[in-house]
């Protein structure tokens, strides 16, 4: 210990046993009467890739017992297993939900926009939470969504009915949009969850087909932003590299639901993957260019502010997620 720093600490230690002292002599005793917050702190997280200025947005989260057939291709007891591992409540998975903006400098651009209005406390918050940002939902330029599943797409609406981002180009995946607006895909749609999305995606976008603008993959679909085939979660499910000077962010959308189970183990299928085979291949591809790259990754399932690094760990890979930094 140097000189210096054990001065420091004896003349510590002595405030300390002072303030004690004068406490319980001279005032009366401190007393921790301020009432419990008793609700969260908003959820946003901001930082830089390149010129381009990004706001990760918490939409809220999930917590529900795990569903029979969550993990389609390895025992429940495994599944939970690696819950457990995770430190997450018995037998529960917690899902949390973040879409992202970037501000290029010419265009404020929205990626996914969560669950909307009307699902419970601790879901739904995107509106809240850009407020908190400082973000005026009439600001944003272009919503790119990358598959049109309800969790990435019903926030386009208000309670009422009404546009949440009322000057924006809405920008769809084409080959998602084919898939999801096809009656004959809708018929042959077995009864249930994927019932159930074909119906939901019709309520969203009802009065707003001729709106939205399809895009291609490989495309540039806002400035610096270009499309990435990761097809199989669901037909036309896209990721995006947002790229700016020599820096570049990979946004893998739903490449994996959350990481700790299907990062962790590629192979895994999740229940909500409608081709739960090129998913995987899709999973491979993403994560070996990440860790390749030792990019940074933006995940829509990961935890908030849900970014982190990839590596490759045995016959998967493993989440190294960033540690919060307050300057930008
Ligand atoms: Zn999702």
């Amino acid at each position: 210990m140097t000189d210096f720093t054990r001065r420091s600490l004896l003349t510590g230690a002595a405030a300390i046993t002072a303030a004690a002292v004068t406490s319980t002599v001279g005032h009366a005793p401190a007393r921790a009467a301020a009432p419990a917050v008793g609700k969260q702190a908003p959820g946003f997280y901001r930082y830089r890739v390149g010129d381009f200025e990004i706001t990760q947005i918490s939409d809220g989260a999930r917590t529900v017992p795990m569903p029979d057939g969550f993990v389609k291709n390895v025992s429940k007891d495994q599944a939970l297993a690696a819950l457990e591992a995770a430190y997450m409540p018995r037998g529960q998975v917690i899902t949390p939900f973040n879409p992202m903006t970037v501000n290029t400098g010419s265009k404020l651009v929205l990626i996914d926009t969560g669950l909307g209005p009307g699902v419970g406390p601790t879901l739904g918050l995107l509106p809240a939470n850009m407020a908190a940002a400082g973000i005026d939902p009439k600001a944003i330029d272009i919503v790119i969504l990358s598959h049109l599943h309800p969790d990435h797409i019903n926030g386009l609406k208000t309670a009422d009915g009404g546009l949440a981002f009322p000057n924006a180009e809405m920008k769809v995946p084409a080959v998602d949009w084919a898939f999801w607006m096809s009656d004959e895909n809708m018929s042959k749609a077995p009864e249930g969850l994927m019932k159930a999305y074909f119906q939901q995606t019709r309520k969203i976008f009802a009065g707003l087909t001729d709106k939205v603008t399809k895009y291609e993959w490989a495309k540039e679909v806002a400035p610096g932003i270009t499309s990435i085939d990761t097809n199989g979660h669901t037909p036309g499910h896209t990721s995006f590299v947002v790229a700016s000077g020599s820096e570049r962010l990979l946004v893998q959308s739903d490449v994996t639901n959350i990481p700790e189970l299907f990062l962790r183990n590629p192979d895994w299928q999740v229940m909500f993957d409608a081709d739960p085979v090129k998913a995987a291949v899709s999973r491979h591809k993403f994560y070996d260019m990440a860790a390749a790259e030792k990019a940074l990754v933006a995940g829509f399932h990961f935890a908030f502010p849900s970014l982190g690094h990839v590596e490759k760990d045995g016959t998967g890979y493993r989440l190294a997620p960033i540690a919060w930094n307050a300057a930008l």
